[in-house]
């Protein structure tokens, strides 16, 4: 039996202001379009959930690949998850500086290594000994990153940062997709938080905190300030949830719910079990959203439910 397939992107949950919400909206639908596409062409869930990712990894508004914020060095440190539902195959990288498209990287280990996760450099040897083209760390990095490093860096001292206030920007992406042969997959990229120290790992590549798949619950990506986030193990919480019975709907909704009560935590999760049935939630004023099913397609930047 063939089962209608579904997929749905994130780009990130904070207070977008009106000036950036365009390039958010146009950026979630390209990468929904492409995972469409990529289901259209006869692909799996996993490969649905990678080419949206690398779109939005390649599109300079969002916190991933090119155009990421810059850690306290004036680095890009990039981590990435994907995981795939009917086999709980998983791939991470996390700290990579030298790679444009770090889920690409961890697609190759989940398909190629018996390992899981790689950190660093060896993460990067891994992805140039499987054909990814390394980059330099500059070509990474973009101007309005740089300005943003400094003005941040300049009233560091006189700011008493909120951690986890909405308006600290958060555009890390994510995608999570259901195929025709019933298989839910999902991945999450980012390049972590503004002037984070280097080597500092948030939840978006930790499997069960920022991503997570598993055919028998659900499929998740989230984001926001992700120390809260995996405290909790967020979207194995959400997806454990799924499997006891509950709507993805109120699945997502009830997490987000449970950042805040607990840990203190903003930030939005995407939703999706193997039926089809999708969440959609934030605590933050805005979340960047696409998705797409047989019958709908929407996007927003504003959702719940
Ligand atoms: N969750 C990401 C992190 O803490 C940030 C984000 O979602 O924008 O690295």
């Amino acid at each position: 039996m063939s089962i209608d397939p579904v997929v749905v992107v994130h780009g990130g949950a904070w207070a977008i202001p009106d000036e950036m919400a365009e390039a958010h909206l146009n950026g979630v639908r390209n990468a929904m379009a492409a995972g469409w596409q990529a289901l259209h062409r006869g692909g799996s869930a996993l490969d649905a959930v990678e080419e949206a990712v690398v779109v939005m990894e390649d599109d300079e508004t969002f916190d991933a690949g090119r155009g990421s914020f810059l850690n306290r060095e004036g680095k890009v440190q990039l981590d990435a998850l994907i995981m795939e539902g009917a086999t709980l195959r998983a791939g991470g990288v996390g700290c990579v500086e030298h790679l444009r498209n770090p889920v690409r990287a961890a697609r190759k280990i989940l398909s190629e290594s018996p390992h899981v996760y790689f950190v660093g450099e060896g993460a990067e040897r891994l992805a140039a000994e499987h054909g990814l083209p390394l980059c330099k760390n500059e070509d990474l990095i973009i101007p309005r990153e740089v300005a943003r490093l400094r003005e941040f860096q300049a009233h560091a001292a006189e700011q008493k940062p909120d951690l986890f206030a909405p308006a600290v920007s958060h555009d890390t992406v994510g995608a999570v997709a259901l195929d025709r042969n019933g298989d839910i997959a999902a991945a999450t990229s980012t390049g972590g938080t503004l002037n984070k120290a280097p080597g500092r790992l948030g939840d978006s590549s930790l499997i069960g905190c920022g991503c997570y798949a598993d055919n028998k619950t659900a499929a998740a990506s989230t984001t926001g300030w992700g120390e809260p986030i995996m405290k909790l193990v967020l979207a194995k919480w959400a997806a454990d949830r799924v499997a006891s019975g509950n709507l993805p709907e109120w699945a997502a909704a009830e997490a987000i719910n449970y950042l805040k009560a607990r840990v203190n935590g903003h930030g939005g999760m995407i939703l999706l079990d193997a039926r089809g049935r999708l969440g959609i939630a934030h605590n933050t004023p805005r979340m960047a959203w696409a998705l797409k099913t047989v019958k709908e397609e929407s996007s927003g930047i504003n959702r719940n439910g």
